[in-house]
């Protein structure tokens, strides 16, 4: 990580570059309105079925960091819609998939604000039970340079367990054709039912590993494509060098997961043949199969402003488009150049491209 200066005045702050797929960037915006969504004709393709956490991000910006027992005094807090599940149901819809999104959130303003948000995107938010627990909340204090501090309190993520994961993607019903698209914040028990459900049905399943820990052999095995960053492919793989070596720590992965469950290559098209598809940052992803050769998907050369959301640009996209029937190859290709796109604007869902933007931006690279 390359260490910037940022001269604040009296006493000067000494910053870290947030690097290439990096840290959070601007958090020190105003509040802004969610952009008008300009291109949301829905995809005659399969449905994308989320599977995951929504919070609200209540953001100041600090003039430094408190340490342990400081008050500093900050700006004006800013509320953003975000979790992971939230930002890759916004991602897929914008690229205009079919999104139905399965959470939970409390019975508060916050709750109601996270669900309206989604809806305006036109996520189906019928499998979202509000719970009587609290909307998950990330509290976050933003110094000048970006360097942040986070507290996540996970709240009602906490109650989106099997029972209720099993319940909300029955009615659902899922398909051949559709993608079961499931991240992390939300109990390990309600992972595993998400990805058993949607393989039983037969859809492709995609498992978002972030955070990395707490997920046994069983549940990965159970994920037709696993879509690790770096840093939680090596986590995956039990901390070994997958930054030096990605394709390497990938096969292992690969390996060890495909021994722990069934194979899915009898069941169906390229696409379900188990696959590991890694995020490089700035230099894209790489998609990892048994058997085959690992092919990249570099990213297109941009300028960053704010990586804030990138990764989970990257798996809306690609659900986005395995769902519109592309193969993982021509997905992958998709979902790089929409994440790249997604960092040239500040924010988390603010980034994300619509379909018609993200044609252009091919078209232009
Ligand atoms: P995460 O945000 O989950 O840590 P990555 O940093 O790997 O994941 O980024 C996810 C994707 O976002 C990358 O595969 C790439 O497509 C895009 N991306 C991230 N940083 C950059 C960058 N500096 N330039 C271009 N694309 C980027």
């Amino acid at each position: 990580m390359v260490a910037t200066r940022c001269t604040l005045g009296a006493p000067e702050v000494r910053c870290r570059d947030s690097g290439a797929g990096g840290a959070p960037g601007n958090w020190g915006r105003t509040g802004r309105t969610p952009p008008v969504i300009r291109d949301n004709r829905r995809m005659a393709g399969g449905r994308v079925l989320v599977v995951g956490s929504v919070n609200v991000d209540l953001v100041v910006a600090a003039p430094r960091l408190p340490v342990p027992g400081q008050t500093v005094t900050g700006g004006d807090v800013a509320r953003y819609q975000g979790g992971k599940g939230g930002n890759q149901a916004t991602a897929a819809a914008r690229l205009g998939a079919t999104v139905a999104f399965v959470g939970a959130v409390g019975a508060d303003d916050m709750g109601s604000e996270a669900r309206s948000a989604l809806a305006a995107e036109g996520v189906d938010i019928a499998g979202v039970v509000v719970t009587d627990r609290p909307t998950g909340v990330a509290l976050i204090v933003v110094d000048p340079c970006a360097e942040n501090l986070i507290v996540v309190a996970p709240g009602a993520n906490g109650e989106v367990h099997a029972p209720h994961v099993t319940a909300a993607l029955g009615r659902l019903a899922p398909g051949p054709r559709d993608v079961v698209l499931v991240c992390r914040e939300i109990p390990p028990d309600g992972v595993r039912a998400a990805l058993e459900i949607g393989r039983e049905a037969g859809a492709i399943t995609i498992l978002n590993p972030a955070p990395a820990d707490d997920l046994d052999a069983d549940t990965l095995a159970l994920a037709d494509v696993l879509t690790p960053n770096e840093t939680e492919l090596a986590l995956l793989v039990g901390g070994g060098p997958a930054g030096d070596d990605p394709e390497s720590a990938a096969r292992n992965l690969l390996g060890s997961r495909t021994l722990a469950g069934p194979r899915l290559t009898d069941r169906g098209p390229a696409a379900r043949e188990p696959a590991v598809v890694v995020t490089l940052g700035a230099a894209g992803a790489l998609i990892v199969r048994v058997g085959g050769a690992a092919v990249s998907a570099p990213a297109p050369t941009v300028h960053p402003v704010d990586t804030t959301g990138a990764g989970d640009t990257f798996n809306g996209a690609l659900a986005a488009g395995l769902a519109d029937g592309l193969d993982l190859a021509g997905a992958v290709h998709r979902a790089v150049a929409a994440a790249a796109f997604s960092t040239t604007r500040p924010g988390a869902r603010e980034g994300m491209p619509t379909r018609a933007e993200l044609e252009g931006f091919l078209g232009g690279t």
